[in-house]
């Protein structure tokens, strides 16, 4: 991966495409990469649909070569949900195959002139910008129907739904799975209306006739891969629980915990829990013909994907994460698997984040839009979504919009961004990483779940104050790193237990690059990328009074445990002290 494809959408005579090396950004990948060209060249109070922002789409240090688990793809932005920087991650085999194709970035720029659509085809023997108005408002499902029909299925996608073409703040950036399906998403923060606004409608990748990337070291990077993949199947998360039920195994463990976010919030266990637990997806998929232990890439050993079927033996969707599951389900009131995975279809195939479009229903449910439970009501606004009416649109720009528009006073969202699964009053560690994430309301960027409640890299009390802070730095350092290999960051349930599956990890870096990396090297990489995100965020006008949770968290407790948050405002502002 030596080269760095910059495409300037608002070139004068049409869109240009110019390859470069990758000069001060050589040795990133991932979410390094993406942060680091984002907050370099991107002018923090820019417009986020405006010709200074850049969309960058980076694969990960080891993706595209044989190391397990490497195809996670980074897409980054001024997030026009936030206001901040972005990163957003999906799955799928999109890295995969722009690491073989030798590129550490697709940087796109500028923006086209009104009214032009354009798709744009890479292949190992050049690139071609083609406008395409026959695409405009392709759901992502029709369009990767056509793209296979002229580029045949050796494939992989990147593309936009109608959300994305309207420039929605909780639109996405759909990745093609194996079966060439749309159904990875870099969902987060508006990061699909960014590639609206430059008027890209897919990227076709097409690696044909290239191999996977060789390694300074053959010998070590096989023996790395192997202890590696060795220590993921020998964790109880990573080896068992996850490829048998996915990450919906969450839905029975957090309800327990009484850290079920339900009905908007306003309690912390949802009565039917069971009835859309992952153990019930996973007896549906193996009873209707479907799989519950699928990869989104090849090359992923925990297979935590799974597809779902309708009674008939139809394909429906993907299975759900658990947190679509929860959005579209418990927060919403909603128990139903059949109807969970039709919104979940939706969402994807209009190009919409699912965490979002559940919290911004939950939130006009809560406003009386429609009835908690309602399934059906759902499905219709999830429709007005994808049509572009003016209730739709409103849903489409997220919950924060939602809630001012229609009066609601709890609205779950940190700096515009919704607020996934896991409530913070039940489990304050992941409170700390809601509050003061560069990301906004991200369960990702430091997943205290882990720790909290999974008891994995030991455990913190997930209703005590004490101990928060460290816990969700040391996780939010720790997944920066992640997210710049390229790896999925379910690796890290065993890296946190296992030492040498964390040593294994730095091997694989090691001896593919010819390094000599340690730990502190990782953790000190992670650390400078929240640094530039933080800069990034600084500059664009965010102060640490933006790193809070919504007051009602703090005011108002939560059942069954009665409890609000606790953390001071004092220790949140110490989370990045280093
Ligand atoms: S564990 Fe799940 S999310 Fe991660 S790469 Fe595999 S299928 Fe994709």
């Amino acid at each position: 991966m030596d080269m760095i494809l910059r495409i300037d959408m608002g070139a004068e005579g049409g869109p240009a495409a110019r390859t470069e090396a990758p000069g001060e950004y050589a040795g990133y990948g991932g979410r390094a990469m993406t942060s680091a060209i984002i907050s370099k060249e991107v002018p923090p109070l820019c417009h986020p649909f405006g010709a200074e922002n850049k969309l960058v789409i980076a694969p990960g240090l080891l993706s595209g070569t044989g190391a397990a688990m490497s195809g996670r793809l980074s897409v980054g932005c001024k997030s026009p949900l936030t206001g901040g920087i972005k990163e957003a991650n999906s799955g799928g085999q999109a890295a995969q195959v722009l690491g073989r194709l030798g590129y550490a970035a697709i940087v796109l720029e500028g923006k086209p002139e009104a009214g032009h659509l354009y798709k744009i085809l890479i292949k190992k023997d050049g690139i071609r910008i083609e406008e395409d108005n026959s695409l405009r408002m392709l759901p992502n499902y029709d369009l990767i129907q056509r793209m296979k029909e002229q580029y045949g299925d050796k494939i992989a996608c990147i593309s936009i739904g109608p959300a994305g073409e309207m420039k929605l703040s909780a639109a996405s950036v759909a990745c093609t799975d194996p079966e060439l399906r749309p159904t990875r998403h870099a969902g987060r923060g508006g990061v699909g209306a960014v590639m609206g606004a430059k008027g890209v409608k897919v990227i076709v990748l097409d690696d044909s006739g290239l191999k996977n990337r060789q390694p300074k070291d053959p010998e070590k990077f096989r023996e790395a891969n192997k202890k590696f993949v060795a220590g993921l199947s020998s964790h109880s998360v990573t080896g068992q629980a996850l490829p048998a039920y996915g990450t919906n195994v969450l839905t029975n463990i957090v309800n327990e915990a009484g850290a079920y976010p339900t009905f908007n919030f306003q309690q912390g266990q949802f009565q039917g829990a069971s009835k859309i637990s992952g153990e019930t997806f996973a007896e549906l998929e193996t009873q209707r013909g479907g799989n519950p232990s699928h990869p989104c890439h090849r090359g992923c050993v925990i297979r935590c994907s799974g597809i779902y079927n309708d009674k008939n033996g139809n394909y429906i969707s993907k299975q759900p994460e658990y947190e679509t599951v929860w959005a579209h389900g418990g927060n919403c009131g909603i128990d139903d698997p059949d109807d969970i995975a039709l919104l979940d279809f939706m969402d994807d195939n209009y190009g919409l984040d699912t965490i979002e479009m559940g919290a911004a229903i939950g939130v006009a449910m809560q406003a009386g839009i429609a009835r908690f439970g309602d399934a059906e009501a759902a499905v219709n606004l999830l429709k007005e979504v994808g049509e572009g009416t003016p209730l739709g649109k409103i849903l489409g720009s997220g919950a924060a919009i939602t809630g001012k528009v229609f009066g609601v006073e709890n609205v779950p969202v940190v700096k515009g961004q919704a607020l996934p699964a896991y409530d913070p009053r039940a489990v304050q560690g992941i409170g700390v990483t809601y509050a003061t994430s560069t990301m906004g309301g991200d369960h990702t960027a430091g997943y205290c779940i882990a720790t909290n409640i999974l008891k994995c890299g030991g455990f913190v009390d997930p209703l005590q104050a004490e101990g928060q802070v460290e816990l969700s730095r040391n996780l939010q350092i720790a997944t920066a790193a992640i997210d710049s290999t390229g790896m999925c960051l379910f690796i890290a349930f065993a890296v946190l237990d296992q030492p040498e599956t964390f040593q294994a990890l730095v091997d694989l870096l090691n001896s593919f690059y010819g390094l000599k990396l340690t730990g502190d090297d990782v953790s000190a990489l992670g650390r400078k990328i929240l640094d530039m995100e933080r800069d990034f965020n600084r500059r664009a006008g965010f102060t640490k009074e933006h790193d809070r949770l919504p007051r009602f968290f703090t005011r108002e407790p939560l059942y069954p445990h009665n409890t609000t948050f606790m953390v001071k405002d004092a220790d949140l502002d110490r989370v990045f002290d280093w």
